[in-house]
């Protein structure tokens, strides 16, 4: 019977919806990997020199290019505190230095 198969695509599209969105940057036509919050991710975003487009849902959607893209941006954020965190070890390291 074709009909009920027909049916059950339907529903698996609307029950998919949330996967097969496309990546919100401007000019770029990939399905989306990822829906990320637009709070957190849109300052990575914007540090790739990536235009988006906003919805309603505040969410942004990403290809996998694109989510690289950010996700380096997020990554050498995440490094900057290390390092400063870093240089904060070092310098108790080089002041107990400087007491020997
Ligand atoms: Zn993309």
């Amino acid at each position: 019977m074709k009909l009920p198969k027909e049916i059950r695509e339907k529903g698996d599209l609307s029950a998919t919806a949330n996967k097969g969105k496309n990546c919100s940057i401007k000019g770029c036509v990939d399905k989306a990997i990822r829906s990320l919050s637009e709070n957190s991710w849109k300052s990575y975003v914007e540090k790739a020199d990536l235009k988006y487009y906003d919805n309603k849902h505040h969410k942004i959607y990403l290809c996998k290019t694109h989510y690289k893209e950010a996700n380096k941006y997020r990554k050498s954020q995440d490094k900057l505190y290390q390092k400063k965190g870093f240089l904060e070890n070092s310098t108790t390291v080089s002041r107990s230095k400087n007491w020997d």
